[in-house]
């Protein structure tokens, strides 16, 4: 009964339960304080769901990587917290900011935003697995060796700011409301756990629409080439249209899929990892830009 409850009811409870939430809050002028509240909330309603109905047990059982995880994420979302943050500085001062249509009403502006930040975020994160020194700060993402819900926020500082670049800075040229920027930090933060988790939740055909985790597993194989699909964060609209969406529903997962295979000795602790894309490890074996990518291509294939 709990189960099936997880299975159907996890993912409508996150993106309309707790987006919705933070709607309503921003909505009505809550205290920014609340933002960060869901946020955990989240958290702790992902690492409840992994536990009642795993994808995989092992999964939920730590390779040393817990810790590095947890900075990763608290670092990672501190970040996105502080962006936020700063946005009615940079409304303030950027020309155009009277271009938000701030009459909408104010969920059409939240679903606005998200469809903004959806198609700047996949493009880049697209692009990441194609240009070589934007691999190789993404690379940190793809070392993961189980996928759950904190794999999300599993990336190098860097390459989340490139992607904030993509995804954001047009919602910020704009003038995006640092009310609906609050509630979109609260969509990717709940999008990126949804994403990974190790939930064996099921949304019917809505997989092939919505980026979550029964595609991004896909991603997330190991060998390159196999790997660079379903890179959607909200929706798969963008890997339809670039071609790069891919779905076979009799594929299983298990650890030995995850990772990368032309790099299988990637660093695992912390600080190792922030510094690794600036090695000439980071660039898979060359370090001409140019063969970075073609290199990934040519060892790793299965
Ligand atoms: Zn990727």
């Amino acid at each position: 009964m709990v189960k099936n409850v997880i299975r159907y009811g996890y993912v409508p409870f996150m993106l309309i339960g707790i987006n919705g939430a933070a709607v309503y809050l921003a909505a009505h002028g809550a205290s920014e304080l609340w933002l960060i509240s869901l946020i955990i909330t989240a958290v702790a309603c992902s690492f409840a769901a992994e536990r009642i109905l795993p994808y995989r047990d092992e999964w939920n059982t730590g390779l040393d990587d817990a810790g590095r995880d947890a900075a990763h994420a608290v670092v990672n979302e501190t970040f996105i917290l502080a962006s936020v943050a700063v946005i009615p500085l940079l409304a303030a001062i950027a020309p155009s900011h009277h271009w938000w249509p701030s009459s909408l009403p104010f969920v059409v502006q939240v679903f606005l935003a998200v469809l903004v930040a959806d198609f700047g975020i996949t493009t880049i994160h697209l692009a990441s697995h194609k240009v070589g020194w934007m691999w190789r700060l993404h690379a940190v993402h793809h070392s993961i060796r189980r996928f759950y819900g904190l794999n999300g926020l599993m990336k190098h500082p860097l390459h989340q700011t490139v992607e904030m670049i993509g995804g954001v800075l047009p919602l910020v040229i704009m003038g995006i409301p640092v009310q609906v920027a609050s509630v979109l930090a609260v969509c990717v933060a709940v999008q990126l756990l949804l994403q990974h988790a190790n939930v064996d939740y099921r949304v019917g055909t809505l997989r092939s629409v919505l980026a979550l985790n029964e595609g991004h597993r896909f991603h997330h194989l190991k060998w390159a080439g196999v790997g660079d699909v379903n890179f959607g964060l909200f929706t798969l609209v963008w890997d339809h249209l670039y071609r790069t969406y891919s779905y076979d529903p009799q594929r299983g997962f298990t650890t030995d899929d995850l990772g990368m295979a032309a790099k299988p000795h990637y660093p695992t602790a912390y600080f190792r990892q922030l510094v690794e894309p600036f090695t000439a490890r980071g660039a898979c074996h060359f370090v001409d830009t140019d063969a970075d990518m073609s290199s990934r291509r040519t060892e790793s294939t299965p």
